[in-house]
């Protein structure tokens, strides 16, 4: 073995950010992966001269230019605005709660008009700071959008009561007094040409990475640590220490790809089903995530399934409640037993993070590791 200074578990976009900046640095870095593919959830394949994201819709956008510049340097962005769409039972809505919802919803046509509305359905919740995910989303846009669009979705998308699910969930969507269906604040936004594989690919390019995919840390994880000065594992926190403390909760998913013989299915990259019955949460349609890409008369659909999710399975979200987030903090200082080992991404920090945190939280552990040094 090459003397590396660095094992990396896990080639997702945590894992990769670390290996490139470690690299820049004169770093030998190896990175191991469990699957066949680098890349991790953001992995985007092509078919049929399309960009399928096989594991859900990803949508870059950021506020922070540092950011937006970094991920220029791996793929040229398009300006794609996610507008996505509400299905409630065949009536349309738009996305996110906007003067276009408000106006469709109720008639109303101006914001005071709205707000209005809004005021009069909240009066159900008196003077009661919300505390969990339902009383936060009629606190911000009353009682029918939170029956149409959000009961429905939520339920079955974290697997529980809206009741017993955090407010912070839900205030992740903006809510505007404004003819606008962008469903992000932020400054920059858009979706790499060509797809997000390239960008990992570009960041593990550097000859000071070795990458090994199939690779189990766990079948070997005693030899590891005795052989690595420094570790940087991003997979499941609790997983890492064998689940001493209990296990932490995340929530699966099942995607359903289809190809079919036609031009345009449904109109939209991203259409939500927010009624409760439907057993998908939304469909996605790649080809309108870029603009006039893929063959004439073809088309991928991929239809989005929430699951439970129990040990063995792949974990997508997790469930950042009071009791997974008390056990967080606990794996969290049983951490510092492991001085040189380095958790990060989704799983090994146990956050709802988007790609931008990501690579913001990656980045923060470069700069505690390495210093302000730039390469
Ligand atoms: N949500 C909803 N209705 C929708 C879309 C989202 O109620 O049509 C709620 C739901 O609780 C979801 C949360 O908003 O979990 C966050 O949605 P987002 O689109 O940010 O989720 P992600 O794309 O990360 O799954």
């Amino acid at each position: 073995m090459k003397n590396y200074d660095y094992l990396v578990v896990g080639a997702g976009l945590f894992g990769a950010t670390f290996a490139y900046e470690a690299a820049k640095r004169g770093k030998r870095v190896k990175v191991i992966e469990k699957d066949d593919h680098i890349s991790g959830h953001i992995y985007t394949e092509e078919k049929d001269g399309i960009q399928v994201h096989k594991f859900g819709a990803h949508i870059f956008h950021t506020s922070i230019k540092k950011t937006w510049d970094f991920v220029q340097q791996f793929a040229e962005f398009n300006r794609y605005t996610n507008e996505p769409v509400a299905n409630y039972k065949g009536e349309l809505y738009n996305l996110p709660f906007n003067m276009n919802t408000f106006n469709k919803m109720w008639g109303v046509v101006t914001p005071a008009e709205a707000k209005a509305k809004i005021e009069e359905q909240r009066k159900v919740l008196g003077d009661k700071r919300p505390e969990n995910l339902e009383e936060q989303a009629i606190s911000l846009i009353g009682t029918d959008i939170y029956e149409k669009l959000i009961k429905g979705y939520t339920e079955k998308q974290w697997g529980r009561k809206a009741t017993e699910l955090p407010a912070f969930i839900i205030r992740r969507l903006p809510v505007r007094y404004i003819y606008d269906n962008n469903y992000f604040n932020d400054t920059y936004q858009g979706i790499p040409i060509g797809g997000y594989t390239q960008i990992v690919e570009k960041m593990l390019a550097d000859p000071l990475i070795d990458v090994e995919l199939n690779q189990d840390f766990f079948a070997k994880k005693a030899d590891y640590l005795a052989t690595y000065p420094r570790i940087v594992f991003t997979g499941m926190i609790d997983q890492f220490f064998d689940y001493q403390l209990g296990e932490l909760e995340y929530r699966g998913l099942r995607f359903e790809e289809e190809a079919l013989d036609v031009d345009n299915y449904q109109g939209n990259a991203v259409i939500n089903y927010t009624d409760a019955e439907t057993p998908y949460t939304r469909i996605i349609e790649h080809k309108h995530f870029e603009f006039g890409k893929g063959d004439k008369n073809k088309t991928i659909i991929t239809r989005e399934y929430p699951e439970n999710w129990q040990r063995g399975d792949e974990p997508y979200y997790p469930v950042n409640d009071k009791r997974n987030n008390g056990l967080f903090k606990q794996y969290r200082e049983l951490a510092s037993s492991q001085p040189n080992v380095i958790f990060g991404g989704r799983l090994g920090q146990y956050k709802y993070y988007n790609m931008d945190q990501v690579i913001e939280a990656a980045q923060k552990i470069v700069t505690r590791e390495f210093g302000d040094t730039e390469a």
